[in-house]
């Protein structure tokens, strides 16, 4: 009897630390760790749920430094700089995955009619909001104007010919192609939740739980640190476009950095922001940069047209949902 009962004290210590064990590994996997670092001119932060997250963060740290040495046009020696420095009709050979982004970029530019081009350079360096103080002349701004034009870059396979003196700015769609290769990586380091933000560029990993998705907050463009919508997003991208992002003031006026290659001032079609909710980031980054320069009406067709959903916030405020 005396045996017995040695054998189920011990049975029952066994079982006490195994379950302090379990317990410990689901708060492990439950909890959220959560890492910031500055990449692509805006702080990225990761939130991840699971075991090593410590060492697939820094693996993101990495892949994020390595894509924006490839993708950035102020890195000497990126992709981007060498198609900006080759001259007019030389052959510039890209990597597969740097043409598809081109490959994206040149549809969306199709389908916008031109709202949304790569090729903005010339104005968006003439426009420099992050350092000026006052707008350029219209004769300068008409000068780079007729610089711009996405149908003189020319994409056969991976390789790149210019037929015309263009000079490239992926600012519009570098950090959602970026957001969905962090994905990749942490998706395949074993990460089954998570949310990466990328100033604006949410791109999320899973769900909540089994029956909710993440819950994305839209910033409010009046007031930035508060928001005024929200959204529900599982394995999906919520990007945003806003005047609100960047910008100076002149005047009394705001002039921010989204450019209308058509008129070659900041887009000016009364709204204050525009979301997209897709799956691609990149796409989703295209879109609502070009869906804030198209408008409301012209916008939302654009988007539709890639089957995603959006959200526009006008400029007083009032909150625009379609899909
Ligand atoms: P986003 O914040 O994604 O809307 O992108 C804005 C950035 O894209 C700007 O800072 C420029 O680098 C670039 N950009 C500005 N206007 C355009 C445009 N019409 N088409 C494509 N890229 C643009
Ligand atoms: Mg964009």
């Amino acid at each position: 009897m005396k045996f017995v009962t040695k054998h189920i004290k011990s049975i029952s210590i066994i079982i006490f630390i195994l379950a302090v064990i379990l317990c410990a590994v689901y708060f492990q996997l439950s909890k959220p760790h959560s890492y910031t670092f500055y990449a692509f001119d805006t702080f990225v932060n990761l939130t991840l749920y699971g075991k090593n997250a410590d060492a697939v963060a820094d693996n993101a740290e990495k892949l994020i430094i390595k894509l924006e040495n490839e993708l950035s046009l102020y890195r000497s020696g990126s992709i981007t700089d060498k198609i900006n420095s080759a001259d007019v009709g030389e052959a510039v050979e890209v990597s597969a995955e740097y043409a598809g982004i081109l490959r994206t970029a040149l549809n969306v530019s199709e389908k916008s009619g031109g709202a949304f081009d790569i090729t903005i350079r010339p104005l968006s360096m003439l426009w420099d909001v992050k350092n000026r103080t006052s707008p350029p002349s219209d004769d300068e701004i008409a000068v780079a104007k007729k610089l711009v034009g996405y149908e003189n870059l020319i994409l056969t396979e991976n390789t790149v010919t210019k037929q015309s003196d263009l000079k490239i700015d992926l600012g519009g769609i570098a950090k959602g192609y970026a957001a969905d290769k962090l994905k990749e990586l942490l998706v395949s380091s074993g990460i089954k939740k998570g949310i990466i933000n990328m100033g604006g560029n949410v791109c999320t990993i899973g769900s909540k739980n089994k029956t909710e998705g993440w819950n994305i907050g839209i910033c409010n463009p009046s007031d930035p640190s508060q928001v005024i919508c929200s959204t529900k997003a599982s394995d999906m991208s919520v990007v945003t476009s806003g005047g609100y992002q960047r910008y100076f003031e002149y005047s009394g006026r705001k002039y921010h950095h989204i450019i209308s290659p058509h008129t070659g001032y900041p887009a000016d079609s009364s709204l204050a922001s525009v979301s997209v909710i897709c799956e691609s980031s990149m796409l989703g980054d295209a879109l609502s940069t070009a869906a804030f320069v198209l408008g409301k009406e012209e916008g939302e067709t654009l988007i539709k047209s890639f089957a995603a959903k959006g959200i526009i916030i006008f400029s007083d405020g009032e909150v625009y949902r379609f899909d």
